[in-house]
């Protein structure tokens, strides 16, 4: 059986003006080439940096603006290019979680409308008494109270307030749900809590998560596999224990070296990266990460490497990866 969702050589490049008066456009090339799949009822996680393209992978799939180049395919059928009228049944099937719940429900509605909405959008309840059994279904599977059905999102906390996000999202019976750091806003306490409601409901439903996030220790908690983006591309992509045992790309040694360790006084080795992320605008040649690698050497500025599989599961784009493991007669080409 073929995954839920491929993703294809995705690209996204959006204009902008050079300047105030310019009238030349530059390209931001936000996502550049990107591809991994996603199986039935499993979780993958895109990590890396603000800025990194994850969103804008995350928004291409729910199809909130049309890509650049590239396929997005859910269940063996392109969404890609499908006119409004087919994208209503796509819609249905794979639904969103934002950061901020408080921007994304209509403060001016009551929870009973907000998850009422997409359960009439989508035809889903045949009377008004079934309608009205699913909405308070939805609120026990959030673990919400019944009477909160009449209350507006500004009356609920940070976490509750995610629990209607998450009700809403479950009201269209999708098979796949965008996790849009679902939980980088609330505290500690709650974002376990609204982790492990996740949990549940994907075993619960048979959902799959796309989980987008720049905190990798949240990650390391709640997926399978991990990909990591850096300026556009996927840079790392493996399954959970690999990633955060033996990663392989420097940058993702870089990111986890940052993320402390749970034992108290414990340590990692912090690699620390020279400068700030190059702009989208403009990316450095060859391999993007180029420019802020502790490994660069001559290969790394002028030929891009390319995502290849490492076996297990894994696949690394880095000249490293793939260079013989015996120096050849010129040295160890690996020192600069
Ligand atoms: Fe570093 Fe070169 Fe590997 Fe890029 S290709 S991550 S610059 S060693
Ligand atoms: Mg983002």
């Amino acid at each position: 059986m073929s995954a839920l969702l491929q993703v294809n050589d995705l690209k996204k490049h959006f204009p902008v003006r050079g300047g105030l008066f310019s009238r030349t456009t530059n390209w931001v090339y936000a996502v550049d080439g990107v591809s991994f799949e996603v199986e039935r009822g499993e979780t993958l996680s895109l990590v890396g940096e603000s800025g990194c393209g994850k969103s804008t992978v995350g928004r291409a799939i729910l199809r909130l603006f049309d890509i650049t180049a590239g396929q997005v395919v859910l269940d063996g059928q392109r969404i890609d290019d499908l006119s409004p009228g087919a994208l209503r049944s796509m819609r249905r099937r794979v639904q969103v979680v934002f950061q901020d719940p408080f921007s994304s429900l209509n403060p001016r509605m009551r929870v009973r409308d907000i998850l009422a909405e997409p359960i009439r959008n989508f035809g889903l309840a045949k009377s008004s008494a079934e309608l009205e059994a699913r909405v308070a279904a939805l609120m026990d599977t959030v673990r919400l109270p019944h009477d909160a059905l009449n209350r507006r999102p500004h009356e609920f906390s940070g976490g509750q307030r995610q629990r209607i996000g998450i009700a809403r999202a479950l009201a269209a019976e999708p098979e796949l749900i965008v996790c849009d750091e679902a939980v980088s806003a609330l505290d500690v306490s709650v974002k376990a809590q609204i982790i492990n409601l996740l949990q549940d409901l994907q075993q619960e439903f048979g959902l799959a998560l796309l989980f987008i996030s720049h905190d990798l220790a949240i990650v390391e908690h709640m997926t399978r596999r991990v990909a990591v983006m850096y300026l556009g591309k996927i840079v790392e992509m493996a399954p959970r224990r690999q990633i955060f045992t033996a990663p392989k790309h420097p940058y993702t040694k870089a990111l986890l070296s940052a993320v402390p360790l749970p034992e108290p006084g414990a340590d990692r080795n912090p690699i620390i990266l020279k400068g700030d992320v190059p702009s989208p605008i403009n990316p450095p040649s060859g391999c993007r990460f180029h420019t802020r690698c502790p490994f660069v050497f001559a290969r790394c500025r002028t030929e891009e490497p390319m995502l290849r599989s490492a076996g297990d599961g894994e696949w690394v784009a880095c000249h490293l990866e793939s260079l013989p493991e015996v120096p050849g007669p010129l040295g160890d080409p690996r020192v600069r």
